[in-house]
Order: C-alpha cells, then structure tokens, then sequence
C-alpha cells in the first residue's frame, strides 16, 4: 500500500506510526545489546555508531513525533566505516540497525554496481533494496539504512603507486557510481524503480534520500602505504607497512590521524565531496588474538556444538586446537571470517562420518597431536 506524496500529512502518520515502533533505547543500552548479540572488541567504534543510531532515531522522533521543524535541525549523518576485512564493519550494522533497532536496512556489496547506463547494477536500486526490505513500502524504507560494503573499490585507481598488484581496476564506472551516491547522500529526490529486474520498464517512486541513513564500509588497503608515501613527500616504492614490532604481518590498522584528511583519500581516488559527506569516519582495528580466540570459544563452536548437539554429540574442543585456529586465522589475515573456515576444515571428517555412522556418536574431541590436529569419536 503506497501513499502519494502529494497526502503529506497521511504520510507523515505513517512515519510517525512507524517510528512508535521502532524502541527508544538509549546509546549505553545499544552499546550492551551489540555485546549480548556476541560483539567482540572494536570498543570506540561500537560507542560511535550506538551515538550514530540515537540521533538517527531522536531526530526522526523529533521531527515526527514531536512536530519540531526539521530546518532547525542538523540534517541526517552519513558514516565511514574503515578497517580490514573481517574486524565486524558490517556485522555491526546488521546486529544494531536490523536486529536490535528494527530499521529497515540493506547491506550491499557495491563491486557489481555501475554507472547508469553501463553494464552492472544501477546505484539507484540500492534504494529499491531498501524499499524491499521495508516490505515494499518507499515510507518506512526513507528512513532506513543503506550500508555500501567494500566502497573503496569505487576508487578510480589514478594513483598507480597504490594500485599496482591491489588488483583495483574499476576505473571510470566507479567514479561515474561515487558521482550518483554523492546525490543521494546529499538527500536528494531520487525516481527509484520498485522492481530490480528490468528496472526501465518497472514501476517508479519519488524517494527522497533526506533521512536515509548511508554507512559505507571499506579496508581501504593500500591507505597506509599511501599516507606513509604522502607523509614522505613522494611516490616511492617501499614495501607496504603492515608489520607489528616484532616484524609479524598483522592486518593494517587506521589511527584517527591517518584519516582525518580528506587529500588522502583524494589521492587514493575517492571524489573529495563524497567523502566530504560523511560527518564521521569511524576506524576499526583488525582483530588481536584475544579477541579472535574470544569469538571462536563465543561464538564460532557455538554454531558448531549447537547443530553436533541436535544429533545428541557432544563436541570437545581442546584449548591448543584454540590457539592453532587463531594462529591460522591471523595468517589468513580475513580476521574473524578465517575463524570459521579454519574450523570448519578440522572438523569436515569428523563430521563426515559421524553422519554416515550407522552408531550414534556421543562425543567429538578435537585435539593437537605434534603440529597437526587430530580428532577421535566416541
Ligand atoms: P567486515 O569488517 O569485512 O565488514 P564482517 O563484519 O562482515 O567483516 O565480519 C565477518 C564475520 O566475522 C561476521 O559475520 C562475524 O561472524 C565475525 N566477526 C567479525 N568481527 C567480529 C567482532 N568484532 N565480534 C564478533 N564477531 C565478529
């Protein structure tokens, strides 16, 4: 069921019934709700974006609720998430904007997204996502979350220092794609197909982006040797710099410093006015052993142990296969998604013929013999 914009007050009840649903917590109960949805770590950025979502949320309420002219005011915020893959960008906007707060939000991966009338996706069905996820209603859904996953392969790659081997060759359709997000970021009337397939001949709406709320994700890698080079005064050939003290390789961390220019970004092929309008950059950290080994004992065997016990198995997991896991996790530097993965293998025969037993199985133990890991049934 559609409203015309042009019956503003049904659609402002409409908002405002909708935002009597939307719960009011505050940003310290936000902050307890993401560490009970099994949230490790990335302590300020979780601080940054619980703020981010109550003002979200209290302005909204103020301007529909409360009747409070929206000129006076600030206008809606736009956030930059940066940090390797794998340290939590995305799961935190899909634990605190879809399942804590209940807005309509969308998470999308804008690689196979193109300039208009170039081969790819059209930006603009990033919106006609979210009207989806509002269950097809343009209202709700103006309200909403875009989240851009992996925006910074939308840099035009012109800075060669940088690019060369990052395998980053978007080259004019992702500047032509950072050109019609900065309109939409701005808040602007956009014309959005209700349908994603076959968007010319679907049917259209009037959206106006002025409440939706975009956050994009990136790791940005190849930043650090950037500001390193920049910091340096020229274009060198050094080696990247993501090593810790002890010369281990570590996945790259931003400090506040690092980012706070937007000439670095320039260089780095993002438009300066789009990352002009982002009002935050948020920095996550890539994820150290304790936090990593705090999600696999949390949250990784839980997965597992949870379907094993479903079949009445109980799985053992000892603490060295813990530590192994982890290491294997930090080689692969994908933070947290290697956790899974890495398990996964271990477990894979085990698993194997457990399912294939004609005898219940009672147990699975995991464990370390030398520098391999083992598994015995019982
Ligand atoms: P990215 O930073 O690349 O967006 P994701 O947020 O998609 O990474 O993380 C991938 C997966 O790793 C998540 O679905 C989640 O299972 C796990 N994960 C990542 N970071 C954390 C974290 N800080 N706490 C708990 N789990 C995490």
């Amino acid at each position: 069921m559609y409203f015309s914009s042009e019956k503003g007050l049904r659609v402002k009840d409409h908002i405002s019934d909708y935002l009597k649903t939307i719960p009011q917590y505050t940003p310290a109960e936000m902050l307890r709700m993401i560490d009970s949805y099994g949230y490790i770590g990335q302590e300020k950025a979780k601080k940054a974006v619980s703020l981010m979502a109550f003002r979200h949320i209290n302005r909204l309420r103020k301007i529909y609720l409360e009747g409070v002219d929206k000129f006076i005011l600030p206008s809606k915020e736009n956030y930059l998430m940066i940090g390797p893959t794998g340290c939590g960008k995305t799961f935190l906007v899909e634990i605190l904007f879809n399942r804590i707060l209940k807005l309509p939000t969308v998470v999308i991966d804008i690689t196979s997204f193109s300039e208009t009338g170039y081969v790819g996706q059209d930006p603009v069905t990033l919106l006609t996502r979210l009207i989806h996820n509002a269950e097809g209603d343009p209202y709700t859904a103006s309200i909403g979350i875009v989240c851009i996953d992996e925006f910074d392969k939308l840099s035009s790659g012109k800075n060669n220092a940088v690019f060369s081997g990052a395998g980053t060759t978007k080259d004019v359709s992702g500047l032509g794609v950072q050109r019609e997000l900065l309109k939409m970021l701005e808040g602007a009337d956009v014309d959005v197909p209700l349908s994603i397939t076959h968007s010319s001949y679907a049917e259209r709406v009037t959206f106006n982006t002025s409440n939706v709320a975009f956050i994009a994700c990136g790791a940005f890698s190849g930043f650090k040797r950037l500001l390193d080079i920049t910091k340096q005064g020229g274009i060198g050939f050094g080696r990247p710099t993501n090593k810790d003290e002890d010369g281990k390789k570590v996945a790259v961390s931003f400090k506040r410093a690092d980012i706070e220019k937007v000439v670095y970004f320039e260089s780095y092929g993002m438009m300066p006015e789009l990352i002009g309008r982002f009002s935050r950059i948020v920095p996550f950290q890539a994820l150290g052993k304790d936090d990593l080994k705090t999600i696999l004992q949390r949250n990784t065997i839980n997965q597992y142990s949870q379907e094993l016990e479903l079949e009445g198995v109980k799985l053992v997991i000892e603490e060295e296969v813990l530590d192994h896991v982890v290491e294997d996790a930090l080689k692969r530097e994908t933070g947290a998604r290697a956790l899974k993965y890495s398990l996964l293998e271990y477990l894979e025969d085990a698993c194997f013929d457990m399912y294939s037993a004609e005898k219940k199985w009672k147990e699975v133990r995991l464990f370390k013999n030398k520098d391999e890991i083992e598994w015995e049934a019982s």
